[in-house]
């Protein structure tokens, strides 16, 4: 399984070998080449005693891509921490010495729609501010490019100009749907079956509380189905780094202090979130896409693209589970 993008296997590096966790956002991605064969490449991030890794791997012959790291964590791969910590890195099968044998149009597609994925997740606009090779990263001392290492890849035969065109030319996988425009305060899409199997699947903490998490939504008038699609998107469904340590189900922040609120219980992060809609800042906006904009989710790195791109994915979460429970409307599943 991988958790970030369908398309690739997965194929866990150990701990060592990237960071856990972000200090801050994502807002790069870094290009390299692997002078390597694909596994190599791959044996290689998944050795312990190499430090190393990338957090994609594309093969050459067929565009195939093996997701290392999770990118919520940092990967090893630019020379660079800084940089390491604000990028997602993606490894090419191929020589720098002999582009027109590698980089060819199969594997260079392949990863401008991992890429324009990444950029529409996270919001990065995509231009070579924010797309750039492993030899444009700056040493941590500043004296020279290539990180501390020096490296060139993905070298001079890298096509740019038409690796970005394909990024820029790839065409979101779902466009901006906005009906129906699902209201937080509104009846249920999902049952507690199918809230119950989400949690579970994803090895979710909340799972421990899921019927009184179903009942807190419900009982406050809220479509358990928007609590859950946010709940994914802001902390991976309380799985994400530290999220445990605060349940709070929605990242709040607590106006006393200005940090994040931390909660007891799952069940009583969900209920401030569960009335947070409901605060004159939100001026009765009570659909997503009135609200995200006011939310200023960190994800969406408050540009419309990225807001945007949060709505898309939050509402394709919830005609998923609105799917499920059609096509099942007897599931049942004990816990
Ligand atoms: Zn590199």
């Amino acid at each position: 399984m991988t958790d970030n993008y369908g398309p690739a296997h997965w194929a866990a590096a150990p701990l060592g070998n990237y960071g856990a966790g972000r200090p801050g956002g994502i807002d790069m991605v870094i290009i390299h080449d692997t002078e390597g064969s694909y596994i190599s490449a791959i044996d290689r991030f998944l050795d312990p005693s190499q430090g190393v890794s990338a957090h994609y791997v594309f093969r050459s012959s067929d565009g195939d891509v093996t997701q290392c790291v999770h990118e919520a964590d940092t990967g090893y791969h630019c020379g660079n921490l800084r940089y390491n910590q604000r990028s997602i890195g993606i490894e090419h099968e191929g020589f720098a010495a002999h582009p027109s044998q590698w980089y060819n149009d199969t594997m260079l597609q392949a990863s401008a729609q991992l890429v324009a994925d990444i950029c529409r997740r996270y919001g990065i606009p995509i231009d070579r501010q924010h797309i750039i090779g492993h030899a444009e990263v700056p040493s941590e001392d500043g004296t020279h490019f290539g990180g501390n290492d020096f490296h060139t890849d993905p070298g001079a035969g890298w096509p740019w100009d038409r690796y970005m065109q394909m990024v820029n030319g790839t065409p979101a996988v779902v466009p901006l749907v906005t009906s129906p425009d699902y209201a937080v305060y509104s009846n249920p899409t999902i049952n507690l079956a199918i809230f119950s199997n989400v949690l579970r699947n994803v090895g979710s903490p909340a799972y421990d509380e899921v019927e009184d998490c179903y009942n807190t939504c419900t009982d406050n008038g809220v479509n358990p189905a928007v609590a859950l699609a946010f709940f994914a998107l802001e902390s991976n469904y309380g799985t994400a780094a530290g999220a445990v340590d605060l349940k709070n189900w929605g990242n709040l922040t607590d106006p006393s202090s200005g940090q994040l609120a931390t909660y007891d219980l799952w069940s009583l992060g969900l209920r401030d979130w569960c009335n947070h809609f409901r605060t004159t800042a939100y001026n009765n906006a009570q659909t997503i896409s009135t609200i995200v904009p006011i939310y200023q989710p960190g994800s969406a790195g408050g540009t419309v693209q990225g807001d945007n791109s949060y709505i898309q994915q939050l509402h394709d979460l919830i005609k998923g589970w609105a799917d499920q429970l059609a096509a099942q409307p007897n599931v049942f599943t004990p816990h």
